[in-house]
């Protein structure tokens, strides 16, 4: 009989998200037809801005014609979206990047749950807490977590507390890493990281020789001109850095699926016999094997968000969320509640009130205020005591959501 792979047996049963789902079928059971307001699971509200809905239907009537048919692309995507993305998203930022170190896929998850393929099982990992729970449970599935504490850490891997006392920063680890992932604009906590802050990072990883996964799915959301987008602007990065970016939160591609990881040629990293490998290399060979590309007409789609006009409906997008945020942290402050992020990134950071537990927290806001937040210890041991909300809502929800904190807290 066949085995299995048993590093899958150590994931914890209770993804963080059905645990809610659970609680509030629970509520709506024992409250039907109450409004529950929804600010728990990251996921969009807006439809996909029209430049993108002209890009599909065209795309789709050149599926149809023979002369314009598609079948098989190039696995690391088309060059069309690839020279657009490094015109668009990098040289105006001062990073020079080859279209060849770019590549497309279906959504920044798949990339980073996938990147383990061309890493050692043996390397040390380190991620910030608390963090996006896809980083730990894909290296559980690598086997590369070691054992599970009852503390909420897993043995073999660096945890970096970022709480209101260090300001959300992570600060360098005692031990070293081989690979480190950080996540800024940071989901859960909504901060990010200054120019400053991210070139100590860089330099620690250029002189230890860490390989950094750097997450960057809500650098869209960015508005101090102080925090860079791209890892890419701090000098020495390429030689250190994957970048990861995605069309999810940027332009409503949630359910449509695209995004990209970009891979220097200066990065290489060690092979066991001390040569060094480049990734960019290992990476396309992992694509070509694994994986057939993206869908031409999601490629093309996604191109379109570098229109002029898909430009500005984007803007107005990420605006109407970041409204959303401005409305949920200045008011939920004004009364009284220790709230971080929300300015460069959609998520809003609460301390829980009275010391109550994440759960807690949650369980009140559910019962007696009829919203979902997600407990942030679900993101990690830091996460305990804080609860997350999203701005991807709907702006009358938003403010409904804030009278219904105002009724509760005074
Ligand atoms: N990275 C972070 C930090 C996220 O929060 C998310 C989605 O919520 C993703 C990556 C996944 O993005 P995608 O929809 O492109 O798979």
């Amino acid at each position: 009989m066949a085995l299995i792979n048993e590093n899958f047996l150590n994931l914890s049963e209770d993804y963080l998200f059905s645990d809610i789902a659970k609680k509030v079928n629970a509520f709506n059971l024992l409250h039907p037809g109450s409004k529950i307001i929804r600010l728990g699971v990251g996921d969009v509200s807006l439809p996909l801005p029209t430049s993108v809905i002209s890009a599909l239907h065209t795309s789709v009537d050149e599926m149809a014609d023979i002369s314009t048919f598609r079948g098989y692309g190039p696995e690391q995507g088309y060059n069309f979206l690839r020279e657009t993305i490094v015109k668009n998203d990098y040289e105006p930022r001062g990073v020079i990047l080859d279209p060849g170190e770019i590549f497309i896929s279906d959504g920044a998850k798949s990339d980073i749950g996938n990147i383990g393929d061309i890493l050692s099982r043996d390397n040390r990992i380190a991620v910030t807490d608390p963090v996006y729970p896809v980083y730990i449970d894909t290296n559980i599935m690598g086997g590369r977590a070691g054992s599970f504490s009852s503390t909420g850490h897993w043995s073999n891997i660096i945890y970096i507390p970022c709480t209101a006392e260090n300001r959300f920063v992570p600060e360098l680890p005692e031990e070293r890493p081989d690979v480190i992932y950080l996540c800024y604009p940071n989901n859960p906590t909504g901060m990010a990281l200054s120019r400053k802050e991210l070139k100590k990072w860089v330099n620690y990883a250029l002189e230890n020789e860490i390989l950094i996964l750097f997450d960057a799915a809500y650098e869209a959301y960015i508005s101090d001109d102080d925090v860079p987008h791209s890892i890419y602007e701090i000098k020495g990065a390429k030689e250190i850095a994957i970048e990861f970016r995605s069309f999810s939160k940027t332009a409503g591609f949630t359910g449509l699926r695209c995004g990209f990881t970009v891979i220097p040629e200066e990065l290489k990293c060690r092979s066991l016999k001390g040569e060094l490998v480049s990734l960019n290399h290992l990476w396309n060979r992992r694509q070509c094997t694994k994986f057939n590309g993206t869908a031409y007409m999601v490629q093309r789609a996604a191109e379109s968000v570098y229109s002029p006009i898909g430009k500005i409906q984007v803007r107005n997008m990420i605006k109407y969320y970041m409204r959303n945020a401005r409305v949920l942290t200045e008011n939920l402050r004004e009364i009284g509640l220790e709230v971080f992020g929300g300015v460069n990134a959609p998520y809003i950071w609460i301390k829980s009130p009275d010391g109550l537990s994440s759960w807690k927290f949650f369980d009140r806001l559910l019962f007696e205020r009829h919203i979902v937040g997600t407990p942030g210890v679900g993101f990690g041991p830091s996460g305990e005591g804080y609860l997350r909300l999203t701005a991807f809502g709907k702006y009358e929800d938003s403010l409904e959501a804030v009278e219904r904190f105002k009724d509760w807290m005074i």
